[in-house]
């Protein structure tokens, strides 16, 4: 995969920095009622890969938002720092926390199924139905 990017960034209140060594820089849009309740809208996020850091570490609030992924935001601004899978470690990371985004490309939408209907991207994207992206990604069982 060689359009993975390095990148860093950071909360709004600059308690924690991020870094990510292999970003994608396709943007998806998450429009399932979790992603829209959590984030008030549409989530805009890329796939961090496992190999995403934190520094201050300590001003991270954890939450389990189901049995296999967990949502992470700065426990003194409310900025949403991750949502991760549990078993593969890997992180799907908000767009907007990194400072140089002129490389990212608004690339796909999921769970369009839940999309509401006072909202849509004008944006050309390849979408996804909740029920297609679980079965391109194996839904968690067990
Ligand atoms: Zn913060
Ligand atoms: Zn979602």
């Amino acid at each position: 995969m060689s359009d993975l990017i390095d990148a860093k960034g950071s909360c709004l209140c600059g308690a924690i920095e991020v870094t990510a060594r292999h970003l994608s820089k396709d943007v998806g849009a998450c429009h399932c009622s979790m992603c829209r309740k959590w984030s008030g809208g549409p989530l805009l996020a890329v796939d961090g890969g496992t190999d995403v850091s934190f520094a201050g570490e300590e001003n991270i609030s954890l939450f389990d938002s189901s049995d296999w992924a967990e949502r992470a935001f700065c426990g003194k601004c409310g900025t949403h720092l991750f949502y991760k899978l549990k078993q593969s470690g890997q992180y799907i990371v908000p767009a907007g926390l990194f400072e140089d985004d002129k490389r990212f490309v608004f690339e796909h939408q999921i769970f369009i199924d839940e999309k509401p209907a006072y909202y849509r991207f004008a944006n050309e994207t390849r979408d996804m139905t909740g029920a297609e992206v679980f079965a391109k990604y194996a839904p968690p069982s067990g």
